[in-house]
């Protein structure tokens, strides 16, 4: 009788407490629709982060004026932050970079400096250029080298057009996008022998021109869209290497074709700093019925220097700061310890997360969840299980409690695949993590923005960036609450194709911890 009773009273119970959960839920995920909505602080932090410090290259001053930044952002809204040191880098700073045509017509070019350029010492450097010839091999490379001495070398193809693929498909008739393409990947093939011809690496072909005696290098990486290059690394010591945006690399390049001499100014002034540490922030709130189980929040906050990064990772970085203020506010004693890893020099490898990972064992062997987004402004449109078998379990029930507006678009593949590289949740895929990445729309960020001169602010999509901290949001509350430990248990990956070999987990790797100098 009296195990009867205890057994009704289970039976009648347990609905009641079920939608008691169900309806304080729903309630947080308003109360957290209506902060997002209602006190936005994105616009803020992206101008205080992208418009006054810049770029965040490791190793230089501005990296470390974003890290304190964050930090001094964090406390100011309540949340326990740090930086944490995990290596060191070359030190250097980005001066102006003067770029002039000053033969046969006088114009000032678009150009920049690459990251880690050696200075001009303050002045101008003035003098003509030379095309990277195409010889036979790297004897006949080595016998034309001398005639490099005091000239600018162009080093990259002339591009036959700047109008991009989807405006020719747009415009042109279909025989001449046809044609356009045949001869594109043609000189663009040829171009690549001319280089491979020389018998050297990119890196060691600008030291070998340095070595010559060239005035500096002068390449132009284009990025497939209208007035957008790729702006990375220098590899010479001593002269300049700057990239010119491809209408005024075209310009010189028929120029010197046709006999015309040009001669280009040029002056880059930067600052070598010596070796410099390097840092993550992390922030937290404490968890208080399982504060050793972490949900943790993830975006590199480090960036090429062309622009200001504000899409690669500035936007992933405004999600989680946004997430984090948010639930410091609604959900400031979280049932986990909710973290949130802003990582250094994930561009050259993702050395941060990685080093992150191997600090902390003790974090990442209890970690509920990790939530990883780096690819633009978009709204987020994919996720994946990153290859754990129970992924659907855990995931599929989460996102069951967002709300259908925040998740029309989304695409979901159970139990999907471990993530080996491209961004931060691969440090921690490897370490057994269930590290999931929220794929966003693309906004054409590949050729847009993604390590671009033109990865600014005015890219940013608002209204996409205030959605992904609010699926973010939502998702961190509901793993935190999750009265389960997510299942790490790994599918069996599928054979390699090449090899037949069994698939392989991606292992776990250690950080470059002592950087640029090599
Ligand atoms: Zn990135």
């Amino acid at each position: 009788m009296k195990n009867l009773f205890k057994f009704l009273s289970i039976v009648f119970l347990l609905p009641s407490v079920i939608s008691f959960a169900q309806s304080k839920d729903s309630l947080m995920v308003a109360a957290i629709i209506k902060e997002a909505n209602e006190n936005s602080q994105l616009k803020n932090i992206a101008h205080e982060l992208f418009d006054d410090i810049g770029p965040r290259l490791v190793g230089t001053p501005k990296m470390q004026q974003a890290h304190d930044w964050a930090v001094s952002k964090y406390t100011s809204w309540g949340i326990t932050a740090r930086n944490e040191k995990w290596g060191e880098w070359r030190g250097w700073e980005r001066g102006v970079s003067q770029i002039d045509m000053v033969q046969p017509w006088i114009k000032t070019l678009e150009g920049t400096q690459l990251a880690w350029c050696p200075s001009t010492g303050g002045k101008s450097i003035t003098a003509e250029l030379i095309i990277l010839a195409d010889v036979a091999d790297s004897l006949a490379f080595i016998q034309w080298l001398p005639n490099v001495k005091g000239k600018f070398v162009m080093i990259s193809m002339m591009q036959p057009t700047g109008r991009p693929d989807y405006n020719w498909t747009e415009f042109g008739t279909k025989e001449s996008v046809e044609k356009m393409k045949k001869e594109r990947t043609e000189q663009t093939d040829a171009w690549r022998k001319r280089i491979s011809k020389t018998g050297l690496s990119n890196k060691n072909l600008a030291l070998a021109l340095e070595k010559a005696g060239a005035a500096g290098i002068v390449g132009s990486n284009w990025s497939a869209g209208f007035g957008v290059n790729k702006i990375f690394g220098a590899s010479t010591t001593k002269i300049p290497t700057i990239d010119i945006a491809l209408e005024d690399y075209g310009l010189l390049y028929r120029l010197l074709e046709s006999g015309k001499n040009p001669k280009i100014s040029v002056r880059t002034d930067s600052k070598e700093l010596g070796m410099v540490p390097t840092f993550n922030t992390i922030a937290e709130i404490k968890g208080t019925e399982k504060p050793d189980e972490y949900v943790m929040l993830s975006a590199h906050f480090d960036s090429w220097d062309g622009a200001t990064g504000a899409t690669d990772n500035g936007t992933g970085t405004l999600v989680m700061m946004e997430t984090m203020r948010i639930l410091k506010i609604l959900y400031p004693n979280p049932k986990r310890t909710i973290l949130v890893g802003h990582w250094g020099s994930e561009e050259q490898g993702l050395n941060g997360s990685r080093a992150f990972v191997e600090d902390h064992p003790d974090i990442v062997k209890n970690m509920q969840v990790l939530f990883n987004q780096d690819n633009g402004t978009g709204r987020v449109v994919n996720i994946g299980g990153a290859g754990f078998l129970h992924s659907y379990d855990y995931l599929g029930r989460w996102l069951a409690r967002v709300p259908s507006g925040y998740k029309q678009e989304l695409e979901t593949r159970f139990p999907g695949s471990p993530a080996g590289g491209g961004s931060d949740n691969a440090s921690f895929v490897a370490a057994g993590v269930p590290a999931i990445g929220l794929g966003s729309n693309t906004w054409l960020y590949f050729s847009y923005t993604w390590h671009t001169n033109r990865d600014t602010y005015d890219k940013i999509v608002f209204d996409d960036v205030r959605n992904n901290a609010i699926l973010t949001a939502i998702l961190v509350y509901i793993a935190s609450e999750d009265p389960d430990k997510a299942s790490r248990e790994k599918i069996i990956l599928p054979a390699n194709q090449r090899t037949g070999e069994p698939g392989k987990w991606p292992e776990q790797r250690s950080p470059t911890r002592k950087g640029g100098v090599d």
